[in-house]
């Protein structure tokens, strides 16, 4: 079986044409994925010489599937103004390491891998998990992406079995997680969204108006994790992240809800108690201001530290439980 074009084939704009109809709709709330950079990262490709390499019991190719659900997605995030760059087009190789190396350069907000699953010898199972790297404290944003596209497959595909947990972490499969997540920078995670080592799942797998509703339910799960706001935050002080030891770096927070200036929108929206500092891994004091517009983190750093590279991680949550975006900081101690 070393067949290509393993799907029923759609034509170019069978996406194009559905988005936003009655069975594909857009919610209003969708319009919050607007300016977001999105990377889409179909996995595989390349591989249709190897031997029955990720490949249902009849021939259909993961790599196939997998690709055809990011262009589809596609199309309903660039509806919505999203701003979105797919790591591959066609069926070609790259390696895990690139993929991530892509969506570092690019600055992407948010790193959605995309795949379907595969058991050996158990025809039967077919569930929707997905996944993020190492432990739930590794990058919480990680955990509220999977969650919402999680939410979204549930939803969308509706398959008959349940993965009791599908929030999966990566160490679960390799001891390092899988490479694409490890070497990840940006908020990342990896839908598995159902099993192509099932029969009837395979075949479904190959129909376009099954993978536009996989695309559709990973959307709506996008599309929500917007609405409920992206936190990020930003180094305001020292310029350029070169510091002097006792010095006080000047964080600002954005809560991804403020900035829409909704009623009660000066109130604070920031979880206090979500805020925490760390400086090279050991927790640090800071000082958390909120005057109504602008919430800023003020963190002192120790005037006996040593000169070097450190490490600043944050973390906060916004009202809806999101977590911050881009916790990591580098700076420069001179
Ligand atoms: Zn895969």
């Amino acid at each position: 079986m070393l067949s290509v074009d393993t799907l029923i084939p759609a034509p170019a704009d069978y996406a194009a044409a559905r988005v936003g109809s009655g069975e594909y709709p857009i919610p209003p709330y969708a319009k919050y994925l607007a300016g977001v950079k999105i990377c889409l990262n179909p996995g595989h490709g390349g591989d249709a010489r190897k031997r029955a390499f990720k490949r249902g019991p009849s021939g259909v190719r993961e790599a196939e599937m997998n690709l055809r659900v990011a262009k589809y997605l596609r199309s309903f995030l660039e509806r919505v103004g999203a701003v979105v760059l797919v790591t591959r087009e066609d069926d070609v190789e790259l390696s895990y390491e690139q993929r991530a190396r892509i969506a570092t350069d690019w600055g992407a907000d948010l790193f959605v891998s995309i795949h379907h699953n595969a058991i050996d010898n158990k025809p039967q199972v077919n569930y929707t998990t997905v996944w993020y790297h190492a432990d739930v404290d590794y990058r919480p944003s990680n955990l509220d992406l999977a969650r919402y596209l999680n939410g979204g497959l549930q939803e969308r595909l509706a398959l008959p079995q349940y993965a009791t947990v599908p929030l999966k972490s990566d160490q679960l499969m390799y001891e390092n997680g899988f490479a694409v997540l490890l070497n990840a920078t940006v908020t990342a995670a990896l839908s598995e969204s159902a099993f192509y080592t099932n029969p009837d799942e395979e075949q479904r797998l190959r129909q376009p108006a099954y993978n536009l509703r996989e695309a559709h339910g990973l959307f709506l799960g996008l599309a929500r994790y917007a609405a409920a706001g992206l936190p990020r935050a930003a180094l305001m002080t020292p310029a350029g992240g070169i510091a002097r030891a006792g010095e006080t770096l000047v964080f600002e927070l954005d809560d991804g809800l403020r900035g829409r200036k909704a009623w009660g929108h000066e109130r604070t929206m920031i979880l206090r108690d979500s805020i925490a500092v760390r400086i090279s891994g050991r927790p640090a004091a800071y000082e958390f201001v909120d005057d109504g517009e602008r919430y800023e983190l003020r963190v002192r750093l120790p005037s006996d530290l040593d000169p070097g590279a450190y490490h600043v991680a944050l973390q906060f949550q916004n009202m809806n439980k999101n977590s911050v975006l881009n916790p990591n900081f580098e700076i420069d101690v001179r």
